[in-house]
């Protein structure tokens, strides 16, 4: 028996056959550096996109981080210098990419450590371009899961196994914030991660994975195994207990019926989800259509989507945002021209705004895929009523338009607004008399908030939800959208966050959406709230001064 210790990645306890996946590198292509560069750029784009539509946007940055390495000169340069001046390219890449990361590895700060993965990983990706990459690694024959081991998985290993045949992740090296921990939380499977002492004679060998603790038992003697089969099955009646969860309505302990909807970035994400519960979908991000091909989707494409989603959910409604793109991530035809502060700039529904055109198309197509479902319009980015009144005169004109053409349009659609900027926030009062609902958005609302780049580790300690400032901002828009009588939801990652859970209900929040994986925690974690006492939490939080105060406060309850 070996205990192999690491670190807590992702939750979970499994008990299965380890793959060890091994990859190579060889040295049988040659190429150039230049082309090598190029085709791993094309790699990293390719998977950004199936990031972004399986896993969504936040996972899919991780793809555009490695883009900005392959494109940085810093980074690039040193190695066609080393080539020019004699090296084998595959040797100058190693050197660069050792030297730079072994420098970052020293650092204290967290952020900085993790870009030496992210160096490490696009290394060994041009490497594997310039020289090909063998990797001997299939999955056996049949459907069983199995615990995937690895010296350390790069988020494109990750992505191109098969999911169904994952029970979890151990690999040697990464973090706690390593991105095979934030893609296997995306998956729904245990990870445990930076356990030194794992190599490749765990191949084949049953263990167990602790994704709580970070132990990956490797051969258990029959004491241990008694131990580990008692938390084995305690995962799996905890997961039993989310199949009753996942088949009812959620209710708080005191019995106030709670909406849970889901978010999706496809239609494919409604594959298999017959038997889950669920308040109709809460965020249809739209953009998969329109990052998913070169052209500008039809009409039609669009209505077909839409479509899809509306009839499989009706008569659950749906809440499609409308187009949020702009900003740091680009669409040609757009034709946006390189903006200095993209996150400032023009994007969601400033953009849509400035290209009426495209933003027609998109509203014709939602009104005619509306057309007797429940279809709610939400748009991004809003910062001014104007904004609003504007979408509406448009979506009059589309209405009309279709109207002559013959078209069956949606009657009673409603629309409403992201709140993810602090000038909607702060004006939700106003706000609410001009929208049919809101959906806090608070991946953008904290980041706009703390004035801190939510894709930016270097200030992730400042992009941070628990503070008051965020709080007090929740607490205010759920209270003016409940004065004001119109539904108020939360889409962010805030929702699907179990910390979160009782001070968004104390506040007076109805209505959660959240990712798929997470849906029947977060059911669970409501059924065991009483409303009274998540409002003296509420209150408790709402008078700390400090981050640390509100964890504290969280945390002994
Ligand atoms: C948000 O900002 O919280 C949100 C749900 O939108 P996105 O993550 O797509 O920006
Ligand atoms: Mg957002």
């Amino acid at each position: 028996m070996k205990i192999l210790n690491g670190i807590a990645g992702a939750p979970g306890v499994v008990f299965g056959d380890v793959l060890y996946f091994n990859k190579k590198i060889g040295c049988s292509k040659k190429m150039s550096i230049d082309e090598a560069v190029e085709k791993s750029l094309e790699k990293v784009r390719k998977m950004y996109d199936k990031a972004l539509s399986d896993l969504g946007e936040d996972k899919a940055k991780i793809f555009s981080a490695y883009e900005m390495l392959l494109e940085d000169e810093m980074f690039i340069g040193p190695i066609k210098e080393m080539i020019e001046a004699g090296s084998a390219p595959e040797d100058a890449v190693t050197e660069v990419s050792e030297s730079m990361s072994a420098i970052l590895l020293k650092k204290e700060n967290e952020y900085l450590r993790q870009r030496a993965d992210d160096i490490r990983n696009v290394g060994n990706m041009i490497k594997e371009t310039l020289c090909g990459a063998d990797s001997d690694f299939v999955f056996p024959e049949g459907n069983d899961k199995y615990i995937i081991a690895a010296q350390e998985l790069t988020p494109v290993d990750t992505m191109l196994f098969d999911h169904s045949r994952l029970l979890g992740f151990a690999t040697k090296e990464g973090g706690a914030t390593s991105h095979t921990v934030i893609l296997a939380k995306s998956i729904g499977i245990p990870a445990v991660v930076g356990v030194p002492d794992l190599d490749g004679t765990v191949d084949l060998k049953r263990a167990y994975l602790d994704g709580y603790s970070g132990k990956f038992v490797v051969e258990p003697d029959e004491e241990t195994k008694k131990i580990y089969d008692k938390k084995v099955i305690e995962e799996q009646e905890f997961i039993k207990s989310l199949e009753t969860i996942k088949q009812n309505d959620a209710y708080t302990k005191d019995g106030e019926r709670i909406k849970v909807a889901i978010n999706i970035g496809k239609p494919s994400d409604l594959n298999g989800i017959e038997n889950q519960k669920f308040d109709g979908v809460g965020l249809f991000r739209s953009e998969f259509l329109y990052s998913s091909s070169k052209e500008k989707p039809s009409v039609n494409q669009q209505y077909e989507a839409y479509k899809k989603v509306l009839d499989s959910v009706y008569p659950e409604s749906v809440t499609i945002r409308t187009l949020d793109v702009g900003g740091d991530k680009q669409i040609e035809y757009f034709n946006v021209p390189k903006e200095e502060n993209p996150f400032l700039g023009n994007r969601g529904i400033r953009l849509c705004l400035s290209n009426e055109s495209i933003f027609m198309e998109q509203l014709k197509a939602l009104l005619m895929a509306g057309a007797d479902k429940k279809l709610k319009i939400m748009l991004p980015m809003v910062t001014r009523i104007e904004e609003i009144t504007r979408t509406r005169e448009l979506m009059e004109k589309a209405k009309k338009e279709l109207e002559l053409e013959g078209v069956a349009v949606s009657e009673d659609m409603e629309l409403g607004i992201m709140i993810e900027t602090p000038a909607s926030a702060i004006m939700s009062e106003v706000f609410a008399k001009y929208c049919d609902f809101f959906s806090i958005g608070t991946n953008d609302l904290v980041q706009y908030i703390m004035s801190a780049d939510r894709g930016n580790s270097a200030v992730e300690n400042i992009y941070n939800p628990y503070n008051p400032a965020v709080l007090r901002m929740l607490n205010k828009v759920i209270n003016d959208g409940a004065k004001a009588g119109i539904e108020v939801s939360v889409c962010g990652d805030l929702a699907a966050n179990a910390d979160f859970t009782e001070i968004l209900l104390g506040m007076g929040l109805k209505k959660f959406s959240v990712p798929l994986p997470m849906i029947n925690r977060i059911k669970k974690k409501i059924s065991d709230i009483n409303l009274s006492s998540a409002q003296e939490l509420v209150k408790e939080v709402l008078s700390a001064e400090d981050e640390n105060e509100v964890i504290k406060i969280i945390r002994k309850g």
